[in-house]
């Protein structure tokens, strides 16, 4: 299938926008898996999953509060900038699989988080807290005293259902799904794409390369994020 670009977003109800790793990359944020990932650096057992919290909660808060000092320092990229300002004009929902808060960052609004935030922590006891700073306030709960854990999914966590949930609701409602910088081979991921056709959307994935999802998308434009959105959607 081949499209005129820009694409008229005035044709479409509901937009759904799902990211991933390579939106971030253009920021500066370090991705996680792959080659150069973070968890080729560092070992994931020690410092992102539950039995590493339980074993030593310090260590593994002070490595998460080292990697906020190092997003804090990112800035959203023109890409993020274009979704604030598209989104005042449409109806456009957010998918992401990133934990860094860019797309807020950026003024980007209706944001849904698969994998929880870098900025919230929560007690087991008293449940989530939101902490925008640099470094933790706390790394302790100020109500029990208990240690607070990084409110993010972790190797060998459940997925939060919940959010799960609201983010297949909406792509079961798009009329146009737009994949930008993702893989997305595990579920749910991998499942985004294949609710949008449920539902006869339009599906398109902008990512430098082709990806094992790319044989189920209407349209692939191998390019990165910034670069993508910016032919797909049109310059602010
Ligand atoms: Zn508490």
């Amino acid at each position: 299938m081949s499209i005129t670009l820009p694409i008229n977003l005035d044709k479409y109800k509901n937009i759904v926008l799902f990211t991933g790793a390579g939106m971030s990359a253009e920021c500066g944020v370090w991705t996680y898996r792959g080659k150069g990932g973070l968890w080729h650096e560092y070992n994931w057992q020690e410092y992102a999953c539950q039995r590493a919290f339980d074993k030593d909660p310090e260590k593994v808060l002070k490595f998460h509060e080292m990697r906020r000092e190092k997003i804090h320092a990112c800035k959203p990229h023109k890409g993020h900038y274009l979704l604030t300002m598209l989104q005042k004009l449409h109806n456009i929902t957010i998918i992401t699989q990133n934990i860094d808060r860019m797309h807020q960052k950026a003024g980007n609004e209706n944001v849904i988080e698969l994998h929880g935030s870098h900025w919230r922590l929560r007690c087991l006891k008293h449940g989530v807290i939101n902490d925008y700073g640099i470094k933790y306030r706390s790394y302790r709960c100020e109500k029990c005293g208990s240690w607070l854990r990084p409110d993010i999914i972790w190797f060998e966590d459940q997925l939060n259902e919940k959010v799960i949930e609201s983010a297949i609701e909406e792509v079961l409602k798009a009329d146009l799904f737009i994949s930008v910088g993702t893989s997305a081979v595990v579920w749910p991921a991998a499942g985004m794409p294949r609710y949008a056709k449920q539902n006869k959307a339009l599906t398109i994935e902008i990512n430098p390369e082709k990806t094992d999802m790319s044989a189920i998308y209407d349209i692939h434009i191998a390019e990165p994020a910034t670069t993508g959105l910016i032919s797909l959607l049109g310059n602010a």
